[in-house]
């Protein structure tokens, strides 16, 4: 059964409330009294489950495992001789 959930625009007030899907919508605040009662969109306790089944397809690709070795010189090569002079 769905749990609903209810904002009183009165007081702030909240509160969940397990109905069917039958039931008329509450309206009326059990704090204040008001008819002022909103249902809210988000439903407590409606989460998706299950993630983790890609998860095989994420471990084979290893995107960047070898870095340039050039210890931050473009030109690790020593053709334009930094490589020699520096150091
Ligand atoms: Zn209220």
């Amino acid at each position: 059964m769905p749990i609903y959930e209810y904002e009183c625009d009165s007081c702030g007030h909240r509160l969940e409330a397990i109905q069917k899907m039958s039931d008329e919508p509450l309206t009326e605040c059990p704090e204040c009294k008001q008819t002022s009662l909103r249902k809210l969109i988000s439903a407590a306790g409606f989460r998706l489950k299950g993630s983790g089944w890609y998860e095989t397809d994420f471990k084979k690709g290893k995107s960047s495992s070898e870095k340039s070795a050039g210890g931050g010189h473009s030109c690790a090569s020593g053709g334009c001789g930094c490589a020699a002079t520096g150091s």
